[in-house]
């Protein structure tokens, strides 16, 4: 087959394909994009739970491919097999070869099983694709029992959804606290109770060590000696338990890659001359100390993507890092984490100080008004701003975002302290309060006494 060339070839169409496709070819019409999306659609991962759990239909949560080819974008439902970043070629499984001008690798992540004993077992299943949202939602249907592994906001969000079609879940995490990446164990023993409450088994401080059975999984052995017995062939088992980057195309490539994805500059660069990189697929740091961190979102891969396409459109732009500003619900409750949690702080370094504050949502004569929880981390010799949480019944996220922006322009504990905030009797507490300036005052009270 003869060698096609295309300026901007991206292998890949989950969040960074597209935003990168939509920005080179909105502000370059003249130059070409080729976009490898070998999946029928891309997926809205985040609204998967709420297919499996019937409140929405798969196809809402199918992106339009429109949104790649109403730009004049060219979209290939075909995987990349082969690169040669030599000859500046990529290979396609149907033989095809394309010539690149800039290559965008935007292969995101795989979801990631513990390599115990029996892990090759049937009925062990995985959140991702459309695939595994039509898997996991017939799974349910023949189950009893499901045992969901991983209390991150995943599994959290697969258990309830298990819990509404009526199955018999247990939530089961390494950490002593559902969400340990987001919130401390304040937090966490509330979010605990939650999940009890809403008739989920949950163990903590409880790690993987195998799973047994013949062909499918029939007991999943936890490392502090219980175990959850599953009906053979039906119960079924999720595992949440992380992603690794998706890089199998690039072994022995030369491509420089990191414990956690392909090491690319602030720019999005890579080692290799014209390749850039970005989303789940590459490693980067943290925006608060600079320090390798994790950081698989969507609200990461996308600012990433904006950088990358700006640069390549000759508009220099930087990516400062992780900040890892990130939701969800457990039942009725709102929580949010953006930055280091204390403990996490800990483990980086820092001697922390922290601060609470607690607040109504709305005036507490307003009908509906329920408890807003902030906690706000500092760093115990600067009183510079590590990281916050917020439980509370709504408005958590936006919220959670106000402590994000407070991170990325490295802000102090005084500065969230002097907040200038709105007071609504609908959506706040009184003018005479706010909790995250609260946090921020008792915070700063403790920096001052040390
Ligand atoms: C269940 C679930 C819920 C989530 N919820 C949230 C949330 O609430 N908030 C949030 O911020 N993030 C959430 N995330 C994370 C978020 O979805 C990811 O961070 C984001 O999708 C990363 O985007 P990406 O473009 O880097 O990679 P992906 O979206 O993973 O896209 C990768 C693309 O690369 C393609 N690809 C891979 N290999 C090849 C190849 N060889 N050839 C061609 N194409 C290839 C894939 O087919 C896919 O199209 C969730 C993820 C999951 C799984």
């Amino acid at each position: 087959m003869e060698t096609r060339k295309i300026d901007y070839l991206i292998i890949g169409g989950g969040p960074v394909g597209i935003q990168a496709c939509r920005m080179l070819r909105m502000s370059r019409p003249d130059v070409s994009v080729t976009v490898l999306r070998p999946e029928p659609f891309s997926v809205i991962y985040c609204a998967i739970p709420y297919v499996i759990e019937g409140i929405l239909d798969p196809m809402q949560i199918a992106k339009k491919d429109e949104l790649i080819t109403e730009t004049g974008a060219e979209l290939l439902q075909i995987p990349a097999t082969g690169v040669d970043f030599a000859a500046h070629t990529v290979t396609l499984e149907d033989g095809q070869c394309l010539q690149y001008g800039r290559l965008i690798i935007a292969t995101g992540a795989v979801p990631f099983v513990p390599p115990v004993p029996g892990s090759e077992l049937k009925n062990i299943f995985t959140v991702k694709t459309a695939k595994d949202t039509e898997v996991i939602k017939n799974a349910a249907k023949a189950a009893a029992k499901v045992v969901v592994i991983g209390a991150g906001a995943i599994g959290i969000e697969q258990a309830q959804a298990m819990k509404a079609l009526g199955l018999d879940v247990h939530l089961v995490d390494m950490a002593p606290h559902p969400l340990s990446t987001m919130v401390d164990g304040e937090f966490g023993k509330i979010i605990a109770d939650q999940i009890v409450a809403a008739g989920i088994h949950w163990q903590g401080s409880s790690p993987l060590q195998n799973f047994k059975g013949i062909h499918a999984v029939e007991e999943v052995v936890l490392s502090n000696g219980s175990s959850i017995v599953l009906h053979p062939g039906s119960d079924f088992v999720i595992v949440s338990a992380g992603v690794k980057p998706e890089l199998s195309l690039f072994r022995d490539s030369g491509l420089e890659i990191a414990n956690d994805g392909i090491v690319v500059n602030d720019r999005m660069q890579t080692n290799i001359a014209d390749v850039y990189a970005a989303g789940d697929c590459v490693h980067f740091v943290s925006g608060i100390d600079g320090r390798p961190l994790g950081g698989k979102l969507a609200t990461n891969a996308v600012p990433m993507a904006k950088v990358l396409a700006k640069n390549l459109l000759g508009k220099p732009a930087t990516y400062k890092g992780f900040f890892n500003g990130a939701a969800t619900c457990v039942s009725e409750l709102r929580v949010g984490g953006t930055g280091f949690t204390e403990s996490f702080a800990q483990r980086r370094g820092f001697e922390v100080v922290c601060g609470f504050g607690q607040t109504t949502s709305k005036f507490p004569i307003m009908p509906g008004a329920k408890k807003v929880q902030v906690k706000l981390v500092a760093d115990a010799k600067t009183g510079k701003l590590l990281g916050g949480q917020i439980l509370g019944p709504d408005a958590v996220a936006e919220r959670i975002d106000v402590i994000s922006l407070a991170l990325q322009h490295q802000l102090h504990l005084s500065d969230l302290a002097e907040l200038s905030y709105s007071a609504q009797p609908w959506q706040t507490f009184y003018p005479a309060a706010n909790p995250i300036v609260m946090a921020a005052e008792e915070a700063l009270k403790k920096l001052r006494a040390l």
